[in-house]
């Protein structure tokens, strides 16, 4: 058993994940507070979230791959802000000092710190059920934030990668493997422990954008959040919407549209964009990692409104989307 202090100083105050000082970091891990210094016209975009196990995870989870994902989740919330990564912060709490599981949720941690060049600058350790609580800090120049609240209705919706594979992995995480062929489980496990949080692609594109949020919580819902704080509704065409083409194969159009629209943990982005701007935003989006898919528009209404093919409306009937006239 490692005391609170050793635990610190071998895990997390080392090269690789701790912030080393500087301008911006002017005190890390090792004070009673951390110490920053926003330049002159940023804003500092903070957010945080917690991984319950048990809620959040199944507990026996790979500490380096739970690792990965608390800060991965975090890191899509500033993209969604499209703000720039700083630094972090780390709450653990821990049924025990396991030498060998903190070594490797360490290792993830770094990795992932490295990756997204977001170091550690302090923290706190207590004993107790397993969860794992992280606040990202970032910059974002001023009065330039994404924000959900900036849509209006005529703005063209787009979506960023593809959508599905996520949920389909936690149907295998939640102990359903039999529908998913073996060959895909990899890339599905990966696609829900390593979210690829959108930075790059939401600061090139932010100039050209009217609101955004990542998609935690499934396409729809999270949609809605916008249309709520944007006072507008919205108009999904499900045929448009990028299902991924595994989760197609594996799971067949009706139920990969359904994890695609209301599954979640995909971490994609979804991003308002005014008619006027649409060409500039799709100049930027040009040779981005992944494409950016037109779903739809927000309109003067209220609430999402999914639609099929021949424009007629969908509902989510049990595991799948079905017209509302057949289903009632
Ligand atoms: P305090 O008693 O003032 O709360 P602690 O003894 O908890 O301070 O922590 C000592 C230092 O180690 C602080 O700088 C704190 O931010 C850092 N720290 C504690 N836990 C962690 C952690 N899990 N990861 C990174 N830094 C940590
Ligand atoms: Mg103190």
């Amino acid at each position: 058993m490692l005391a609170e202090f050793d635990i610190i100083r071998r895990c997390f105050d080392r090269p690789g994940l701790a912030a080393p000082e500087d301008a911006v970091v002017r005190q890390g891990i090792g004070d009673d507070c951390a110490l920053l210094s926003v330049p002159p016209g940023k804003s500092l975009a903070f957010s945080m979230d917690t991984l319950v196990a048990g809620v959040h995870f199944p507990d026996t989870a790979d500490p380096a791959q739970l690792a990965a994902r608390a800060l991965a989740v975090n890191l899509s919330d500033l993209a969604a802000c499209g703000a720039e990564p700083l630094v972090f912060t780390l709450s653990l709490t821990l049924p025990a000092a396991d030498e060998t599981w903190l070594a490797a949720f360490a290792g993830g941690l770094a990795k992932m710190a490295q990756a997204y060049r977001c170091p550690l600058v302090g923290g706190d350790i207590s004993r107790g059920p397993l969860a794992i609580t992280i606040q990202v800090h970032g910059l974002v120049p001023e009065g330039r934030a994404i924000l959900r609240s900036g849509a209006r209705p005529g703005d063209r919706l787009y979506v960023s990668g593809s959508l599905g594979r996520a949920g389909l992995a936690l149907t295998l995480l939640s102990g359903d493997a039999s529908a998913v062929p073996e060959a895909i489980r990899p890339t599905l496990l990966e696609a829900y422990y390593r979210p690829r949080p959108r930075l790059d692609i939401a600061r090139r594109l932010a100039a050209h954008v009217s609101a955004g949020i990542d998609i935690s919580d499934g396409l729809l819902g999270d949609l809605q959040h916008i249309c709520e704080r944007s006072g507008c509704g919205a108009v999904v065409r499900a045929a448009e919407v990028p299902v991924d083409a595994a989760v197609l194969e594996a799971a067949g159009r009706e139920r990969a549209l359904a994890l695609a629209l209301n599954a979640g943990d995909d971490y994609e982005l979804i991003l308002a964009v005014p008619p006027a701007r649409e060409a500039a935003f799709l100049a930027a989006a040009q040779g981005q990692p992944v494409p950016l898919t037109c779903i739809g528009e927000m309109t003067a209404g209220d609430g999402v409104t999914c639609l099929d093919a021949a424009g007629l409306p969908l509902v989510m009937t049990g595991h799948s989307y079905t017209h509302f006239a057949e289903s009632s």
